[in-house]
This record gives structure tokens, sequence and C-alpha cells, in this order.
């Protein structure tokens, strides 16, 4: 999935991008207006992230740009300005979403996948499934083997992102962002603990270990 992100504010710019990246998505960053929607109109993109207040020209000028030349890839406003007028004018123009600075990047990748979602109209699947291992995601209930297994909000967020990307190694910086909200280079043990607790209540009973630590590299989750 490629994503095309438009934004003169060097470290939010570089903030989306990396954090973008770190979830999987091909993106690119551009700085002015002008830039935008040129690369817009002249490459594919799945998604479209664009700030409103931009040098050379502004994000609904690249929006109006956009549907002008027929291109109907899901476009979200980033702005400073939590103005009614600014977020009526963006929906009237075509965006799909809006979401104001500042943004915890967990609601931006939610509404991204989202998005992404309702373009390629893919079922969201109601279980996710690792050998015996089984995370039910309308009932939020998680069991093994037959078992259940209970646990706290954040062991099911971490699971069901291992799940989600199983046999992917996830670094610590993905894991702290998508489940913990926090920044990418925290220097805490909260993830490790809450791996070791994990693990506790989803392998130790069971021969079969399904995580893993990846020696400086992260954790991973797969059917031996
Ligand atoms: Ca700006």
């Amino acid at each position: 999935m490629k994503i095309l992100v438009v934004e003169d504010e060097p470290k939010t710019g570089e903030y989306l991008r990396q954090g973008l990246m770190e979830a999987g998505f091909v993106v690119d960053l551009a700085r002015d207006g002008a830039d935008g929607q040129h690369i817009a109109l002249t490459q594919a993109y799945d998604l479209a992230i664009l700030d409103v207040m931009l040098p050379g020209m502004n994000g609904w000028e690249i929006l109006r740009g956009i549907r002008q030349a027929g291109k109907d890839m899901p476009v979200m406003f980033l702005t400073a300005k939590d103005d009614v007028d600014h977020r009526v004018r963006g929906l009237e123009l075509g965006a799909d979403d809006y979401l104001v600075k500042p943004f915890a990047f967990s609601e931006l990748l939610a509404r991204v996948r989202t998005l992404l979602r309702r373009g390629t109209k893919v079922k969201e699947a109601e279980s996710l499934r690792a050998a015996d291992l089984e995370l039910d995601l309308l009932r939020r209930r998680v069991t093994r083997a037959g078992h259940k297994i209970d646990l706290t909000a954040k062991e099911f967020a971490l699971l069901e992102l291992l799940l989600r990307r199983q046999g992917e190694v996830l670094p610590r910086s993905l894991i702290a962002s998508q489940v913990w909200d926090m920044n990418f280079d925290s220097d805490t043990n909260v993830i490790e603990v809450a791996v070791r607790r994990l693990r506790a209540k989803v392998d130790d009973a069971f021969e079969a270990k399904l995580i893993r630590t990846v020696r400086g590299m992260g954790y991973v989750l797969e059917a031996p």
C-alpha cells in the first residue's frame, strides 16, 4: 500500500513518514503544495494525507486537482485548526476524513486503515488464528486449544498486533507506537514486561511456543 504525505512542517512530516513506514506502508513525502500535487497526479497512491496550510498551494487546491484529474484515492486532511469551516470545506471538496493536530499516531493509523479498507472493500476477519490459538475480534476473547485465556486490554492489543502480522518480526518501536502510542525510541521496558506476561498466559502451559524474541530485532508470533 502506497501513501502520499504532503506536509511542510519537517518534524511532523518525518514523524508521519517513519511511523507509516514502520506500520508497513510505502510512503512518499512532499514538503510543499506544488510538489505534492505534481506527485499526486503523476504517480499512483492508495491514499493521500494532506496538510491544509502549505506553501505554494494549499491542501484544498491539491485535492481539487486530484479529483479533477479523476483520481478517486481516499484523501485525509491534517490541520492545526479545528475550525468547523475548514472541516466542512474539506469534506465538500471530496475529502474522506479530517484529523486535527496534534493527534495520536495510533488514531491516524486507525483512520488510515479504515480508509484503505473502505477503498479495497476487503471484509475484516472476525477472528485471528495461529495454530490452536484463536483471538475472537468481535467477542474480544482469546482461547488456546479451547481453553479461555484472560488478557488485559493492552495484552489483547499486543496479541492482536502479533497475530495480524504473524511471521513478521515486529520491532519494539512499532509495538510501542501501535499498542502504547509511545515515542519510537522510548527507553522503558514496558514492552518486554508485557510480552513476558503475554507469553506466560499464551505459551507457558503449551509445548508449542508461538511468541519468540528475535535478539536485537523484536518479537514474532508464528506457528512452529
Ligand atoms: Ca502546514
